[in-house]
């Protein structure tokens, strides 16, 4: 409460948050008077990151609805991958989720994707790859057997990129595990869309805050 009044007290127009705890945007927007966006909240939930995720595949690939996107790796811890899953399925992209058993949340069949263990059935075909980091400071216990082995099944390599479609591209929402979950020729080869990530990040982040503070 005495959070909520401080901040008040500054008259801002918007808030920016980022919180380790799922939920802590929600609750602060109900106590402050301003807009509240929400830059990531525990494994809940990261918006802004699934819509400058969008505005890259559009700029790549004209178009999502239709697109096969798979969304690979720690999806259990993942707030990337929840918000892409709700912003691409509403944009009509059909979604494959490519992880261990492991690290994929329980409730999983309540989302409207398909599942894959077997990295090679997963993006077979697809257009867009999007790798996940391995969330380790999430993890309370171990969740692989060990990185070198997480890699050689789950780690996107040259090998594995071919068998998606030729003109597929590759998306990492960054920090990248280098060696992990992508391998480095990957990360820098022509299909990486990883940098345009970056760099649509800032359009669409100034977008969102002229938006918000317009209200
Ligand atoms: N930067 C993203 C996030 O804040 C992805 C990651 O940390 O792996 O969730």
């Amino acid at each position: 409460i005495d959070t909520a009044m401080t901040l008040n007290a500054m008259h801002p127009d918007i808030i920016v948050i980022r919180h380790q705890d799922s939920g802590a945007c929600n609750l602060l927007s109900q106590k402050v008077n301003c807009a509240v966006l929400n830059a990531g909240d525990g494994r809940r939930e990261h918006p802004t990151q699934a819509l400058l995720d969008a505005l890259t595949i559009i700029t790549r690939k004209n178009k999502i609805e239709g697109l096969k996107i798979a969304i690979c790796g720690d999806i259990l811890h993942s707030r990337v991958a929840r918000s892409n899953i709700l912003m691409l399925s509403l944009l009509g992209a059909n979604i494959n989720l490519v992880a261990p058993k492991t690290l994929l949340p329980r409730n999983i069949d309540n989302f409207k994707v398909n599942i894959y263990n077997d990295m090679r059935d997963g993006i077979k075909d697809v257009d867009v790859i999007m790798m996940l980091r391995l969330q380790n400071e999430r993890m309370l216990s171990s969740y692989i057997p060990s990185a070198r082995e997480y890699f050689r099944y789950y780690g996107l390599d040259e090998e594995k990129l071919s068998i998606a479609k030729n003109d597929a591209i590759v998306m990492h929402p960054g920090p990248m595990n280098r060696g992990v979950e992508i391998d480095t020729s990957v990360a820098d080869n022509v299909q990486s869309v990883i940098k345009d990530q970056v760099e649509m990040g800032v359009a669409a982040r100034m977008a969102i805050l002229e938006i918000l503070s317009m209200r």
